[in-house]
């Protein structure tokens, strides 16, 4: 009698962990096209601007996300995952303070 009960509440144990798993897949898909916006706080206190001609702090003009250690856009992408914002999307022609030049 406790055989089946046992299975019961495994079978129950693995559809909770599948929703689980797929849920942070489809969480992590959604997180990955997320663009980012200047008026996102860690954004803006980064002083990130997507147009890097706007940055008042960018020092260096050539400066840009898609020459950053950080960003890992594909080559001539319009806009990239940057690892200083959890992966979301910043545009390449952007610029922030925590720019690192690519090696
Ligand atoms: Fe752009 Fe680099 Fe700042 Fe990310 S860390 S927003 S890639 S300049």
């Amino acid at each position: 009698m406790s055989a089946p009960a046992s299975q019961s509440s495994r079978r129950r144990f693995i559809k909770i962990s599948v929703a689980g798993v797929t849920g942070v897949l489809f969480s992590g898909a959604a997180q990955a096209v997320d663009t980012l916006s200047e008026s996102d706080p860690t954004a803006t206190a980064l002083g990130y601007k997507m147009d890097a001609t706007k940055a008042a702090a960018r020092k260096d003009p050539t400066a840009t996300c898609s020459n950053c250690a950080l960003y890992s856009g594909k080559q001539g992408a319009a806009d990239g995952p940057c690892s200083a914002f959890g992966g979301k999307l910043v545009s390449a022609k952007g610029w922030c303070n925590a720019w690192a030049k690519k090696a």
